[in-house]
């Protein structure tokens, strides 16, 4: 049945395998693409300074083809084309729910497939990203968690949900280029460059997946992504959420360096080991020490606790009272960010009610701790966080046929 209001789905068929034997440059370092220059045959000088502007063509200005980078030699830019590509995620389905909030069912070229969501807000935009495809921790009140891990995403097809996200918000700076060398002049470009009124302006790593058990890629793409000749995100403007992966902690402060967001959910042992089960390998007191010694966390730039409200599970007056007191003795700068429940087929929870969840967030705001309700957004598209799910999201053949029946049936 269509739902009046949304977009039904595009589905875009069988995935395309990109690349062929070329090599995708996206999720290189720069450093990376000026190897796989070099290894392609240019000299060290030209890989070096090729890399630089082929970087800025990929990050500042979004470009997929090698024949729209105006700067480079016209006689070289077939020479790229044929050994490299710059990629993006295929997608499968893109939905808009009728609060704005936007889904992309996206798939890799070996045809893994994941979720990316795009949150419109009055004074910001917030993208919402997948680090693997599945999860291996099986929250309980989580979709993603009745996934099994398939795999985790690349660098490149974690940074290249925001590179589409950009395509797709129409975001990329238009006209010339003039700050790089060796400018061509078939450059025949003439509009300007406008980089101001953006609508994607922070990025959660709150998608499919848990961050940190897939590190080295979700940090090599959030380098990319905060590379000032380029993205350009700030560092402030991205959030890393984890279940509580302890011991990568602190190397996710100090080598990504963004803001922390963790999945804490319940106060105490006997409740979290039953819904976050990774709290039987790292509890709450090694949790709440990780947290304390989290690198840049100060009262500016706070811990999130993130803390879903299920309905007599964990939101007690005790339990809020609970919570406060353990932020308290771990002093952590903090500040709790009460997740409603969101459900989806299958789940063994109810959301707590609006006044529950209203008295909750009033016994840790008289605490002198912000603790806002996070209006649940994309629902009806089950955009909504913890709702993601690869394969629920695909519509089957039969469900395609009777769209496109019913389709047929409104024209005719
Ligand atoms: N794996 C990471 C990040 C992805 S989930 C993590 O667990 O932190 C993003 C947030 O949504 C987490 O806080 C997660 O616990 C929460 N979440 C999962 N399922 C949910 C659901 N059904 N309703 C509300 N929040 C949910
Ligand atoms: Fe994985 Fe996060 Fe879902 Fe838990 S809440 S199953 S860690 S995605």
């Amino acid at each position: 049945m269509q739902i009046p209001g949304h977009i039904d789905p595009v589905t875009t068929g069988t995935v395309p395998l990109r690349g062929g034997n070329r090599v995708d440059l996206v999720g290189l370092t720069r450093e990376g693409i000026r190897s796989a220059l070099e290894e392609a045959g240019l000299d060290a000088k030209a890989a070096k300074l090729r890399s630089k502007q082929i970087w800025h063509w990929i990050y500042h200005r979004g470009v997929t083809e090698f024949d729209a980078m105006t700067d480079i030699a016209k006689a070289m830019r077939p020479w790229l084309t044929e050994r490299f590509i710059v990629g993006r995620p295929t997608v499968v389905t893109a939905q808009v729910s009728t609060d704005g909030t936007r889904k992309w069912l996206l798939a890799a070229a070996d045809g893994q497939e994941y979720e990316m969501v795009f949150i419109p807000d009055a004074d910001r935009g917030t993208l919402c990203v997948s680090s693997q495809v599945g999860c291996t921790l099986n929250c309980r009140f989580c979709h993603t968690g009745t996934m099994r891990l398939v795999r985790n995403l690349s660098a490149g097809e974690i940074v290249g949900q925001v590179l589409l996200a950009r395509d797709a918000l129409g975001e990329w700076p238009k006209g010339t280029m003039a700050s790089s060398a060796d400018i061509d002049d078939e450059d025949d470009d003439a509009g300007h460059y406008t980089a101001d009124g953006r609508m994607l302006t922070n990025i959660v790593m709150m998608g499919m997946g848990e961050p940190l058990y897939n590190f080295d890629e979700v940090k090599g793409a959030l380098k990319i992504v905060m590379d000032g000749d380029g993205l350009a995100l700030s560092k402030r403007r991205i959030t890393l959420s984890t279940s509580g992966v302890v011991p990568m902690m602190a190397r996710a402060g100090e080598e990504i360096g963004v803001n922390l967001a963790v999945s804490l959910h319940a106060v105490n042992k006997e409740i979290r080991d039953e819904i976050v089960p990774l709290n039987r390998k790292y509890g709450i007191e090694e949790l709440l020490a990780a947290c304390a010694a989290y690198p840049g966390a100060n009262n500016a730039r706070r811990i999130t606790f993130e803390y879903v409200m299920l309905k007599d599970k964990n939101d007690s007056d005790a339990d809020a009272r609970e919570l406060v007191r353990l932020i308290k003795q771990y002093k952590l700068p903090a500040k709790v960010n009460l997740i409603p429940f969101n459900p989806w087929p299958g789940a063994i929870y109810e959301c707590s009610s609006p006044e529950r969840v209203r008295a909750f967030s009033n016994i840790i705001f008289e605490s002198g701790i912000s603790a806002p309700i996070r209006t649940p957004r994309g629902r009806d598209i089950m955009a909504a966080c913890g709702q993601l799910k690869s394969a629920a999201t695909k519509p089957s053949r039969a469900e395609l046929d009777r769209i496109a029946e019913e389709k047929q049936a409104a024209l005719g």
